[in-house]
């Protein structure tokens, strides 16, 4: 027996202490208290130190206890996943759930909690395709005769590839073999899919005659990927889409586009620079472009798929959808907002987000600073780069402002942190000893819990 296990017999019982946890959780079936109340016991084993048992007795030890189990079930019952407030300027942050969506928009998920259209067809009572619900808005928006959706825009690229490269090739310029955060990597994803890569070109330029040379029999379709994440600038060539689009209709082979970050938004936004639309990738005879509904669109994740009527009925025939499909909730919140995208584009959280400019933030920052004048901290308002975030146009900086915060007394890796587990998190950004926050996506309401919190902290 060592020194510390002889203070074990102060460790209460589980028995004990399920008995009285059931009392502030009457609802909880004790084999569930059980698997929570073990591993807790087993580290008062392991560490009695921490819990410094020694310094207590029976009785407060076993109160302490009972309490500190008592903590982690309300945490568990709140739930981990919580509202933060993203003062990063980032506005589509994949830490903090990418695009923001309209609150009106998910009051409508309360119409359909029960039971719903999802695959009857109310005309004729017969079973319907859950994909009806969008195809036809995604062709009014993007120009193109059809469209599908799936969970994401990598499940998209899946069932592209899956559906017309299985057990054959896939062509795809090495300049375009693209790695996008979180294992995308696009020569895996091809093998997955059951693709065979066939490269062409080099890293800076490919031509038309690379794609031309690779297309043989075992061709199964022509890949092209948004380079999302970087850039090759200088000596460097590619066909133009519409040459590319015009050899895979002369060989009858679909050309497929994964996009990442499609946009519907066709007028100069993101500070004053035009970015090409859904819709022009389509005019450019891509025969099915995908983007994910969580980047530029600013909806829930998912993934669509545009493009030609025949190619989309293929994907949709793949038994992979089966397994990529989106359910009742989803479904409903992207007809939302691509019903939004025709009726009242303005009102789109992602689109306001991305064509605020520079001037009103600066207003915004300087009446929010007015606010924490009192506080034992240097502040400032700043002019800041912004970014869309999500590989959206990387390299394009927005026109930004932030709120540059010193404090006088306190580091500002505390501030950060305190911040961090407020409540309502907060996320801004450190850098040069301040703390930056970037009001573009902080709501008037955010912005009074950000200075109630400032007061209680500096
Ligand atoms: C983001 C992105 C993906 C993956 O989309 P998800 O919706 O995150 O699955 C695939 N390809 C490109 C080019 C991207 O930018």
């Amino acid at each position: 027996m060592n020194d510390m296990q002889k203070h074990f017999h102060k460790i209460p019982s589980v028995n004990w202490l399920i008995e009285e946890l059931q009392n502030d959780f009457p609802g909880m079936k004790a084999e569930y208290l059980q698997r929570i109340i073990l591993p807790c016991i087993e580290q008062v084993q392991q560490n009695p130190h921490k819990f410094n048992i020694e310094k207590h007795d029976k009785d407060a030890f076993r109160t302490r206890i009972l309490q500190s189990l008592k903590n982690d079930l309300n945490q568990l019952q709140r739930g981990s996943i919580k509202k933060v407030i993203n003062a990063t300027g980032v506005i589509l942050h994949t830490g903090l759930g990418r695009a923001p969506v309209n609150s009106d928009i998910i009051e409508n998920l309360q119409t359909v909690n029960r039971y719903t259209s999802l695959e009857i067809n109310l005309k004729s009572g017969k079973r319907g395709q859950r994909n009806d619900h969008l195809s036809e808005l995604i062709r009014i928006l993007t120009g193109a005769e059809a469209g599908i959706a799936v969970n994401n825009n990598a499940a998209a690229v899946m069932l592209m590839l899956n559906t017309f490269g299985n057990r054959k090739e896939v062509i795809l310029s090495r300049g375009q073999m693209i790695e996008i955060g979180g294992s995308f990597r696009m020569p895996e994803v091809m093998r997955m899919s059951g693709c065979r890569l066939r490269e062409i070109g080099t890293t800076n330029k490919t031509h038309l005659r690379d794609y031309e040379d690779a297309i043989n029999k075992r061709t199964g379709a022509i890949l092209l990927c948004h380079t999302s994440n970087y850039e090759v600038k200088g000596f460097t060539a590619h066909p133009d889409l519409e040459e590319i689009a015009a050899l895979a209709q002369r060989h009858n082979i679909p050309l497929i586009f994964d996009l990442g970050s499609g946009s519907l938004i066709s007028e100069r936004i993101f500070g004053g620079q035009t970015e090409p639309d859904v819709s022009s990738f389509i005019e450019a005879g891509i025969d099915l472009v995908s983007f994910s509904g969580d980047k530029l669109l600013g909806g829930p994740q998912a993934g669509i798929i545009a493009g030609r009527k025949k190619w989309v009925q293929k994907c949709a025939k793949n038994h992979m959808l089966r397994a990529l499909r989106l359910d009742k909730f989803m479904l409903k919140t992207l007809q939302q907002i691509l019903i939004r995208y025709i009726t009242d584009p303005e009102s789109i959280e992602t689109v306001i987000a991305l064509k605020t400019g520079r001037e009103e933030l600066i207003e915004r920052c300087n009446d929010f600073a007015s606010k924490l004048s009192e506080l034992d901290a240097e502040i400032e308002t700043v002019p800041s780069a912004g970014k869309t975030g999500s590989g959206a146009y990387p390299l394009m900086e927005l026109q930004s402002a932030a709120v540059r915060i010193k404090p006088r007394s306190k580091s500002v890796n505390w501030l950060a942190s305190k911040l961090r587990q407020n409540h309502i998190p907060i996320f801004g950004y450190v850098e040069d000893d301040s703390l930056y926050l970037d009001l573009r996506v902080v709501t008037a309401e955010e912005e009074n819990e950000i200075s109630r919190v400032f007061k209680t902290l500096l």
